[in-house]
């Protein structure tokens, strides 16, 4: 490879970091955690998934300190995401497959992957109109609680128009469809030793595997703020992959069209 292309192959890599469940019952996690992610990757912060009324118990009020505190985050370059409403996993579900997602994939946290249609546009929309009434900006897109989404949360998606989602393997558009990164997210899991030990393992063999790729996620939660070996891990993981790769925002994966509009064409496709 010439040293032009080299150089054009590494200034086309991408680290995308957020941080999980937003709310006010985990704000001091939230400011060790953006801190931490800050040290690693300079002064881009990293996105914000942000649960309007987590566990129907830590309601985000309008005019409240921590409304405040999530503009100035918005403010100081950080995008938002709806991460749900409530986060919890209500549902009774029907499927062999979502009764096993539901089980296994996270604990009683998938709040979107039985809803109805309507059930999940209801919730989506107002937690956009909270959200976007708070920070006055738009919010960048909706990222479901355990990145688990149900057919009638994928429909709602596309209801409300939103331009950016990810899943555990995939940044998307809902509205068109157009698949902008492909590749695990890199997280970790602390409410078991084991699950703990997993991710941690997980992410030693993800960041050397993943040292190549254009884009890499890496998401951390309130939780990891807890676990020294976490915390240890997310900062060996963000010093090994922010090398040559310059911490990005997601909207870089579908710049906006003229008119202000998130483009609707796939402007970055990962090879397979
Ligand atoms: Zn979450």
């Amino acid at each position: 490879m010439s040293g032009k292309s080299l150089s054009n192959s590494l200034n086309s890599r991408r680290l995308l970091v957020s941080v999980h469940d937003v709310a006010p019952v985990f704000e001091s996690e939230i400011d060790r955690l953006i801190e931490r992610v800050g040290a690693a990757c300079g002064p881009l912060p990293p996105a914000l998934l942000v649960v309007p009324h987590h566990w129907a118990s830590s309601p985000i009020v309008h005019g409240s300190a921590f409304a405040a505190k999530l503009r100035r985050w918005s403010d100081a370059g950080s995008e938002i995401f709806v991460h749900g409403w409530t986060h919890r996993d209500e549902s009774d579900h029907g499927g062999r497959l979502d009764r096993w997602r539901a089980a296994r994939m996270t604990a009683g946290e998938g709040e979107f992957l039985g809803l109805s249609r309507e059930v999940a546009r209801e919730r989506m929309g107002a937690g956009r109109d909270l959200i976007e009434d708070i920070t006055g900006k738009h919010v960048a897109g909706f990222i479901a609680p355990a990145w688990l989404y149900g057919d009638g949360a994928h429909a709602a998606l596309k209801d409300l128009d939103f331009r950016l989602a990810e899943d555990h393997l995939r940044v998307w558009n809902p509205s068109t469809g157009a698949v902008h990164a492909k590749g695990p997210v890199i997280t970790w899991a602390t409410r078991s030793r084991v699950r703990l030990g997993l991710s941690l393992a997980a992410a030693s063999v993800l960041r050397r595997a993943l040292v190549r790729a254009r884009t890499v996620r890496v998401a951390v939660h309130p939780g990891d703020a807890h676990s020294r070996a976490a915390c240890a891990s997310i900062d060996a993981t963000l010093r090994v992959l922010s090398r040559g790769r310059p911490p990005a925002r997601y909207a870089d994966l579908a710049p906006p069209c003229q008119d202000g509009a998130a483009s609707v064409r796939p402007a970055v496709v990962e090879p397979a």
